[in-house]
């Protein structure tokens, strides 16, 4: 397809296309719906020497009021196709399906390896980008195969699972191959006629009720879990304008862990803040050091602040910009940061910010290209 084909509009405002609701304008925006339509818009935006970005359901982006410069290429490419092989079956979904419709799919066909992820917002091209992950499952564990668009040459290529560098909230695709790649398209194996695995101790409760939880019991109970917590973004449903998580846990040594634990074992605190890992080190629950740093549910800042349901997640109430949500994020990462020499990172992809959106900030802000391992002031 020639970009000439391509519906390319102009000044296009953001803000209602993202779920913290801000955001200026793209300089030029184009919708696509198939891979040649994908391969057309790249090729609209080098011939220009535009800057481009991917955009799915905006449900992990914080857009300055500037807006973006370049090209923002929604994903709304479609389709899913089915390949079945013995108990397990091959599903291949369109980077721009809604990831919840996807879950729905797989949970009515009985199909196993998702149904913890229900609810989280979004399209099925961004799931691989942040390896998303919630309530002991991360899509990781069942992505099979991720095809994409390399922007710089044109080229379509698929990466298998061992080669997208999957870790916690981290793959190639937001580390060291950040905006190389737009997802085309994500195969998933899933179980045909599997049973769940329920390996998180909040939904093992809930469901503790039904003797043998089918795959709609763990969706429902995990839909209905987020519900409470305002963190789903459907109609009829009570839900924040926010990011979600907008920090990662930070995995700090365990010297540092000790160095925290010291300065809050006068003031107890759940027991449930930390989790060492295989190699020593240990991940830190962002919620409670922010808790424990002074801000609590449903804190204000003006016309932004904090969920009331969950420390993590950073909330524009009121009609609050870009750069009040920015400015708060900075004021708790300096905070965090006097009190326990913890560098949070920040989940979602900050944009049009330039390389210190925290201004002002002491804190270094490690570029969404590097990869970030340990997240603490040594
Ligand atoms: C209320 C709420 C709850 C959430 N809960 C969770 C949760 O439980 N677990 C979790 O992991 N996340 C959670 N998130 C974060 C978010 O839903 C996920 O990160 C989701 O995968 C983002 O999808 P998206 O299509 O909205 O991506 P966008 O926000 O549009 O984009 C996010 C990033 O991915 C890039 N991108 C998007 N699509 C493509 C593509 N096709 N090709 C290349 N790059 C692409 C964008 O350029 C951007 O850098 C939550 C968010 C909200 C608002």
């Amino acid at each position: 397809m020639d970009a000439n084909m391509l519906e390319i509009q102009e000044q296009v405002l953001l803000a209602g296309l993202t779920t913290f609701d801000v955001g200026g304008p793209a300089r030029y925006f184009v919708q696509i719906a198939s891979e040649a339509d994908a391969v057309a818009a790249v090729a609209f935006a080098c011939e220009r020497g535009l800057d481009y970005l991917v955009l799915g359901g905006g449900s992990n982006v914080l857009i300055s009021d500037a807006g973006f410069p370049g090209l923002v290429i929604l994903n709304r490419i479609k389709g899913v196709t089915v390949e079945e092989a013995g108990g397990t079956v091959q599903v291949t979904a369109g980077g721009g399906e809604d990831w919840q419709d996807f879950v729905d799919l797989c949970v009515a066909r009985g199909w196993q390896g998702v149904e913890c992820l229900a609810g989280v917002p979004g399209t099925v091209g961004a799931s691989p980008i942040q390896n998303i992950g919630a309530y002991g499952q991360e899509v990781s564990q069942v992505i099979a195969r991720v095809r994409c668009l390399e922007t710089a040459t044109g080229k379509i290529v698929a990466f298998d699972n061992e080669e997208c560098g999957f870790r916690y909230r981290e793959s190639i695709f937001n580390t060291c191959k950040a905006g190389n790649y737009l997802v085309l398209s994500v195969t998933f194996t899933l179980i045909s006629g599997g049973t769940p695995v329920i390996t998180y101790r909040e939904l093992e409760d809930r469901l503790s009720g039904i003797l043998s939880p089918t795959l709609a019991d763990v969706r429902d109970a995990v839909v209905a879990i987020r519900a409470g917590k305002g963190v789903l973004v459907r109609t009829g449903h009570e839900s924040f304008k926010s990011a979600g998580s907008f920090f990662k846990n930070p995995i700090v040594s365990r010297n540092r862990f000790e160095h925290i634990e010291a300065i809050l074992a006068a003031n107890g605190g759940p027991t449930s803040w930390a989790w060492p890992l295989p190699d020593g080190d240990v991940k830190v629950s962002a919620a409670f050091l922010i808790q424990s740093a002074g801000f609590n549910r449903g804190y204000c800042a003006g016309k932004v602040g904090i969920s009331p349901y969950h420390t993590l997640i950073l909330v524009n109430s009121d009609g609050g910009t870009a750069q009040e949500l920015v400015d708060f994020a900075a004021v708790v990462r300096q905070r965090v940061m006097d009190r326990f020499g913890v560098v949070l990172q920040p989940e979602a992809r900050l944009i049009g910010f330039g390389s210190s959106p925290f201004n002002g900030c002491k804190v270094p802000f490690i570029a969404e290209t590097a990869v970030t391992q340990k997240q603490e002031v040594v």
